[in-house]
């Protein structure tokens, strides 16, 4: 079997245990905070510690990303920390891209360092400039490849040798590629997380956030900082994210499908001066991108040609796109990631003032075509 077949088993199949649910065809919602043993010793306890639906998320989303374990969080920034602070202390260093996702540059670069953890941000694309952050104290290196506003690549394989060798933690969200599209740990990554409020759920109805690893060191996290802050998943979430996970080879190949077209056709438009988007053949990055995703998802940036004073006009002048920061989901959103940027900060973090962030949904793409060229048309 091709591992794109295996993965579409997962997705569907996985956890089903028909005898154990009295042949339910969805597994129910354990919706119980306390498991008895008064009789028999099921091995769950308590609803923070373990719950039987929300191990099924997990186990899909592990086996998905061929990790050993796998662990869910009430949401992406849950993950995130709980992972972060599991491998940090006190004069530890992290090194991270500037343009890492916002709340995650926040925690690392100013949250972490009230208790001590110094941050170096690179631009990311450049192995040297990782390589020259590293100091004698660094503990991690933190991914996010593409990044969701400017969609720059690290090189997976490169990073985590390095890292390896100096005996260096490295950490991924990849909540943008999902693990359909780029699978980090066999790349060599150490652990890998997830916003699953994004595609992993794919309906703009749940939060949630995930951790992909070793066996032994997830038991911990599971233990400490899952179990110690209590970030954990509620199980409703857990079976509206295992619903979700049914659906997402289909829906990621109609993202990929509609992503690929639209983002041809902005950059062939003459009212955009730019596309930011990996899976396109003149992106500087597109063989490193090649190597190590086995396709794209929705989520692209465009600079279009009118000016950033007019780019509010521009959104408000699309008929199918809602705009929101947010993405993932099934509809198609818009935003302007850039316009809220002083001078200064929208040229050292390389996102022009006029990029607008466009997530595709599972809408129609010529309809999603015909509404972005009148829109740009009439500025
Ligand atoms: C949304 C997002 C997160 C955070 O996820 P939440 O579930 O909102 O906490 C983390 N990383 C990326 C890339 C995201 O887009």
């Amino acid at each position: 079997m091709s591992r794109r077949s295996d993965q579409e088993e997962i997705c569907t199949h996985l956890g089903d245990d028909y005898d154990r649910y009295l042949g339910a065809i969805v597994p129910p919602i354990f919706q119980n905070t306390l498991f008895t043993r008064k009789t028999v010793d099921h091995g769950y306890t308590y609803m923070r510690v373990a719950n039987p639906t929300t191990e099924i998320a997990e186990q899909k989303i592990a086996a998905l990303e061929s990790g050993e374990a796998g662990l869910c969080f009430s949401s992406g920034m849950g993950a995130i920390s709980a992972v972060l602070i599991s491998l940090l202390e006190q004069g530890s260093h992290v090194i991270y891209p500037l343009n890492v996702y916002g709340p995650t540059r926040t925690f690392i670069a100013g949250y972490m360092s009230r208790f001590g953890v110094e941050a170096t941000a690179v631009q990311g694309s450049d192995l040297q400039e990782i390589e020259q952050a590293i100091r004698p104290n660094t503990r991690v290196i933190y991914l996010e490849s593409p990044l969701s506003n400017t969609f720059e690549l690290q090189d997976l394989r490169a990073v985590a040798e390095l890292a390896q060798s100096r005996g260096i933690t490295t950490v991924i969200d990849n909540t943008w590629a999902t693990p359909l599209l780029q699978n980090p740990l066999l790349l060599g990554v150490d652990i890998v997380v997830h916003s699953a409020s994004k595609y992993l759920g794919g309906h703009s109805d749940i939060l949630g956030g995930v951790v992909v690893g070793g066996r032994e060191r997830l038991a911990r996290i599971s233990r400490e900082e899952r179990g110690l802050f209590g970030a954990v998943m509620d199980p409703h979430q857990a079976w509206l994210l295992i619903r979700g996970l049914r659906t997402l080879p289909v829906r990621m190949r109609q993202h990929e499908e509609s992503a690929l077209r639209i983002a041809a056709f902005l950059e062939a438009h003459p009212c955009v001066e730019r596309v930011l988007y990996p899976g396109l053949r003149s992106d500087p990055q597109y063989e490193l991108g090649q190597s190590q995703m086995s396709g794209y998802s929705g989520l692209m940036s465009f600079v279009p040609r009118c000016g950033s004073d007019r780019v509010l006009g521009l959104i408000k002048g699309l008929r199918l796109f809602e705009e929101g920061p947010s993405w993932g989901g099934f509809e198609s959103l818009i935003n302007s990631p850039g316009l809220w940027l002083d001078e200064e900060t929208s040229v050292r973090h390389g996102i022009p003032r006029g990029l607008l962030r466009i997530s595709i949904g599972l809408e129609n793409a010529e309809s999603l075509m015909e509404d972005l060229d009148q829109a740009l048309r009439s500025l």
